[in-house]
């Protein structure tokens, strides 16, 4: 929201001394590999430019994000690192792929000739990282057009100075995919040095990758989720390895109300009142981003006090049952963070919604306020 009215007290706090710190942990994982950080989706819902400086800092080299149009915001703001796309654009792109000077995926020959087309007719050779599926089946040279892709590379026009693959199970840390995947890509750069092509810089894991798979930590690794402090999935968890969740969710009460018992409350009357008691409406609700799925399924810290939330959630409150304690409108309720030395955790949503922590923090919407917490850190 551009205005600079707020009334709301509902907001998106984004802790960038957390993406800092989790850059940081995150090359020190990958045994000090280059970090690309990986800022699509505006940062998988945090700001993808707060976040990318904030990476910078901590370490990252690289920003990886997934189109042109992602890639277009970080320059426009003065962002001069290299910029990684993870899927090709389609050929009518190539133009803004040079002037904005990112690092293409190449993986189909008529991408490849559409961009080596236009950097010879700039006098230049257009950057690009060779893209191979290994076994995650989406995007990617196939393993039976490998050879012929290749072979057919355009002689001029293009500089190979990068070859990737992503892996599609690294999140399950004793499966095996991750280890034939890996076998697939040592195959890849076999056949690359059989033909004499240097890989330039080498890349595989993604953030269950470097946190899961020593033999995934190339020279260059690429984190989304663990940037953000979230685990990949529950046999991945962020915070065994030390990482800081950099988001929290917060709002106040908002209007409080004392009930009898069996006071039915919000659409549906799914949830009644199970005793006397007071019930707090908080001004968030689904077209914030908060799940509707949530609904019975979640808790907030209400001046401290884990809480549960009860009623259908709506498109713009919730409702939280205080018992017999009295809530005050205006008291700071936490729908994720901290309060004392409780934590509200997006991984909790995930379980519950029987999602991923990534859906969860991207569904946040632009009417949630993003505000920055850089604990006096200049920038100059
Ligand atoms: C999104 C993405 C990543 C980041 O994955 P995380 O699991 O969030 O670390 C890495 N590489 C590619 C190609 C991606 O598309």
């Amino acid at each position: 929201m551009s205005s600079v009215i707020q009334h709301r007290p509902t907001v998106a706090t984004i802790d960038l001394e957390a993406i800092r710190h989790n850059a940081r942990s995150l090359r020190a994982a990958a045994s000090g590999a280059e970090l690309c950080a990986v800022v699509k989706a505006d940062g998988y819902g945090h700001g993808a430019v707060p976040v990318a400086r904030a990476a910078l800092d901590g370490g990252a080299t690289w920003l990886g994000v997934s189109s042109v149009e992602e890639a277009a915001v970080l320059r426009d703001q003065g962002l001069a690192a290299p910029i990684a796309l993870f899927s090709e654009p389609p050929p009518g792109a190539v133009g803004d792929v040079l002037d904005l000077r990112l690092v293409a995926p190449l993986y189909t020959t008529v991408f490849a000739t559409a961009l080596a087309r236009e950097a010879v007719r700039r006098g230049t050779a257009a950057p690009v990282h060779l893209a191979f599926d290994t076994g995650m089946g989406r995007v990617g040279v196939e393993r039976s057009r490998w050879r012929s892709f290749v072979d057919r590379l355009p002689s001029e026009g293009l500089a190979v100075t990068g070859t990737w693959s992503h892996l599609a199970r690294a999140d399950e840390p004793d499966e095996p995919t991750t280890d034939r995947q890996l076998d697939a890509f040592d195959e890849v750069l076999a056949l690359l040095d059989e033909r004499g092509i240097d890989p330039g810089l080498v890349h595989v894991a993604n953030s269950a990758g470097i946190l899961a798979h020593r033999r995934a930590r190339r020279p260059l690794v690429r984190a989304g989720i663990a940037l953000y402090g979230l685990s990949p999935d529950v046999a991945v968890d962020a915070s065994e390895h030390g990482l800081r969740p950099a988001l929290s969710l917060t709002s106040a009460v908002a209007f409080a109300k004392p009930v009898e018992e069996g006071t039915p409350i919000s659409y549906g009357h799914r949830w009644s009142a199970p005793t006397d008691g007071w019930v707090a409406t908080v001004p968030i609700g689904y077209a914030d981003g908060l799940h509707r799925g949530l609904t019975g399924r979640m808790e907030v810290l209400l001046d401290g006090v884990r809480r549960p939330v009860v009623g259908t959630i709506t498109m713009d409150m919730l409702h939280v049952w205080c018992d017999d304690d009295e809530p005050a409108v205006g008291q700071r309720v936490v729908l994720l963070g901290s309060d004392g030395s409780d934590r509200l955790r997006v991984e909790d949503w995930a379980s519950a919604l029987d999602t991923i922590t990534y859906e969860l923090t991207c569904h946040l919407t632009a009417r949630v306020p993003r505000r920055y917490d850089d604990l006096g850190h200049a920038r100059t």
